[in-house]
């Protein structure tokens, strides 16, 4: 790869799809006394933020593989903005919305028992939303309210706790409607909704909101455990 961006040639980069953002790790393109770098860019975005350098590269090798694991995330509240939120909400409206499905209080809970069951996660608490309140799920106390009483709003809020409880699992950070969560969303809508995955990743990938699925991905530390004990 020959892309260079802030004068920083870029060596290699992961991408987070829970984070929407490439971890880097890059050369600086000038005399720089400390050339090797490690940085974060969001997705679309042309500057590197975060940038650590150092002065030789077995360090800047080490630093990178960890970020590659998501165990060095960066501190930058940028990359905590929910960027793809009312995106995400326009593609429903216009591409899932027409197809859902009215339940009662009875149906929107055996709907969260069955994905539940199935995604083996603990169920959440179903709060039937009064007054103000507006779908969600509360990550706090993993619970759910339902405002809309229809089956995509409430796949979407099982969506947020099954990305929720597999990110805390994986000890990673997450931003709410990041490329993951969207790809958990095509998959409840597929199983329990009967859409057609082509129909929505071609939608879906029209506004962007699949990420980069051709860069290598980051790893979970999970995952990435070369060494039994
Ligand atoms: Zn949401």
């Amino acid at each position: 790869m020959t892309d260079i961006v802030d004068d920083i040639e870029i060596v290699e980069r992961v991408y987070d799809p829970y984070m929407d953002l490439y971890a880097i790790f890059g050369r600086a393109v000038d005399a720089h006394p400390e050339p090797f770098v490690l940085a974060w860019q969001k997705r679309g975005k042309s500057t590197l933020r975060d940038v650590v350098r150092f002065i030789n590269e077995p360090s800047a090798r080490e630093e990178f593989s960890e970020a590659a694991i998501g165990d060095i995330t960066p501190d930058n509240p940028i990359f905590q903005k929910d960027d793809q939120k009312e995106t995400v909400y326009a593609w429903e409206d216009v591409n899932i919305y027409p197809y859902a499905k009215e339940i009662d209080k009875h149906e929107a809970f055996d709907l969260l028992v069955k994905v539940c069951g199935d995604y083996k996660i603990r169920v959440p608490d179903l709060i039937i939303a009064e007054d103000e309140q507006d779908n969600e799920y509360l990550s706090d106390t993993h619970t759910i309210v339902l405002k809309d009483m229809d089956d995509m709003t409430l796949l979407h809020e099982i969506a947020h706790a099954i990305v929720t409880v597999n990110a805390e699992n994986q000890g990673r950070e997450h931003v709410a409607h990041a490329p993951q969560f969207v790809w958990a969303l095509l998959d409840l809508y597929r199983d329990y909704m009967g859409m057609s995955t082509q129909y929505m990743v071609a939608s879906a990938e029209q506004k962007g909101l699949l990420g980069d699925t051709n860069s290598p991905q980051l790893l979970s530390p999970q995952r990435f455990n070369p060494e039994p004990n």
